[in-house]
């Protein structure tokens, strides 16, 4: 089998993990692959969802041990498992994650999964932290129960809390990502938000970057055709559109809260891109 082309890549110590570094608390050379592409689920607002209606497309595993050999002869020593959806084939990713764990036991990982996947997967998450997992992202959208509901997230504001807790309590981080602003918070759900960081122990384990993301609506996103986005004021753009809060404070902090991009860097809002 033809061994992956990594030669005409930059090196790994070019890609910049400042926030991964924060999370692992050490400097470690990250390399990043995927499992799968695609999604099961369909959260609206989802550009994964957009693109692959909902299919999943499975890697090689034999491809994907090559991939992690190359990438530990680059330097690797912490793998960022890109996957949209890391349980997208549940039993493969625990397989595929042993394999790699059994012919490279000091690397450690991280990777992305929904809250519902993290309570399913809750018994398991200690052998994945002994298995060297030390970061979960998930999208925890925003705590409030209409955002869950309005991009189809199938758990509650309870579920959230109750995941974050099984996450942490096995060692792992639990790195989230949010929606702050969207149309279905008001400046008061805005305000209480800390305290949700607060009963979650999260208060230093959220990304600046997750105070000033808004809901983006891109061409094609089935959020159009939602009842409270069809009554928003938008602009057009040719890939995406524009929206306004119907309450103009909650714009204006918005505003206030975007932070200029440093030059050499680049903003993103979860450890994937
Ligand atoms: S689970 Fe994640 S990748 Fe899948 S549709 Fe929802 S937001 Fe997108």
């Amino acid at each position: 089998m033809a061994r992956p082309r990594r030669d005409a890549a930059p090196a790994l110590s070019k890609y910049p993990q400042l926030w991964l570094t924060k999370l692992l608390e050490e400097e470690r050379l990250v390399g990043g692959l995927e499992l799968t592409r695609g999604c099961h689920h369909k959260c609206t607002y989802c550009s994964v969802f957009s693109a692959y209606e909902g299919k999943v497309v499975l890697g090689d595993v034999r491809q994907v041990l090559n991939d992690v050999d190359i990438l530990i002869d680059m330097g690797m020593e912490h793998l960022t498992f890109i996957d949209a959806e890391f349980f997208n084939a549940k039993r493969r990713s625990f397989e595929t994650l042993t394999l790699i764990h059994k012919r490279h036991p000091s690397l450690t990982y991280d990777f992305t999964t929904r809250v519902d996947h993290i309570l399913e997967v809750r018994d398991e998450l200690r052998g994945l932290y002994n298995q060297g997992v030390r970061v979960i992202t998930s999208a925890l959208e925003f705590p409030k129960n209409e955002v869950l509901k309005q991009v189809r997230k199938e758990v509650n504001v309870s579920d959230l809390k109750t995941a974050v807790r099984l996450v942490q309590n096995s060692g792992i981080v639990l790195n989230p990502t949010f929606i702050m602003f969207n149309p279905w918070v008001g400046l008061e759900d805005i305000s209480n938000f800390n305290e949700f960081l607060v009963e979650t122990n999260m208060e230093n384990s959220v990304d600046p970057i997750q105070y000033e993301t808004r809901l983006h609506l891109y061409k094609g996103s089935p959020l159009l055709e939602n009842q409270t986005i069809r009554a928003l004021k938008m602009e057009e753009h040719e890939f995406y559109y524009d929206w306004t809060h119907p309450d103009e404070r909650v714009d204006e902090l918005f505003l206030a809260s975007v932070t200029p991009v440093k030059e050499g860097t680049f903003k993103r809002c979860c450890l994937k891109c």
